[in-house]
């Protein structure tokens, strides 16, 4: 018979951002969903922080660190209450209003190099891992702002220093003109 940690381990998929995604049904509650034997339907993160860390005493709550309700990783759970749970969520609605303009401009550029993890960018910038995914995922609903190379960057206003010379030379120079 397969064990809860066997059982875990074949539903769900490793995400880069260190996450183990739950790949069977996800509840409206928008938690992944379980069944056992023991108990029926449950889910996914509380058969998960059972299987591998232990018991749930009673009438406390599986959290996520990583705020990903379909994460089933145990390093990503702990035990709380509904007071607990409640402030964690404030502490975090309060980080994730912490970056600054610079700091969302700078997490996509950081994040596109590959050198750093989601993970990695929430520690650094002092938030939640959720709060540079939001960030990413505003960044790709914009269009070109940061992306591209400069020479493919949409020109505002001033011509570019290179593109001034080009015509002083051009002015110098009565040979061939412009093709
Ligand atoms: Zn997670």
């Amino acid at each position: 018979m397969e064990s809860f940690r066997e059982y875990v381990l074949a539903r769900c998929v490793r995400e880069p951002s260190g996450c183990w995604r739950w790949i069977l049904s996800i509840g409206s509650h928008g938690y992944g969903q379980a069944s056992t034997r023991k108990q029926r339907v449950t889910t996914a993160h509380r058969v998960a922080y059972e299987a591998f860390i232990g018991p749930i005493p009673p009438g406390m709550l599986v959290q996520h660190s990583c705020d990903n309700k379909q994460c089933v990783n145990p390093e990503h759970l702990s035990l709380g209450t509904d007071a607990t749970n409640a402030e964690d969520k404030r502490r975090k609605g309060r980080a994730a209003k912490k970056l600054s303009p610079t700091d969302r401009a700078l997490i996509p550029l950081m994040y596109s190099t590959g050198t750093w993890t989601q993970r990695e960018l929430a520690a650094r910038f002092g938030v939640t891992q959720r709060a540079i995914w939001m960030v990413l995922q505003q960044q790709q609903s914009k269009p070109d702002d940061l992306g591209g190379s400069y020479e493919n960057r949409p020109q505002h206003g001033a011509p570019t220093p290179a593109r001034c010379r080009l015509q002083e030379v051009r002015k110098r120079s009565p040979g061939p003109g412009p093709s």
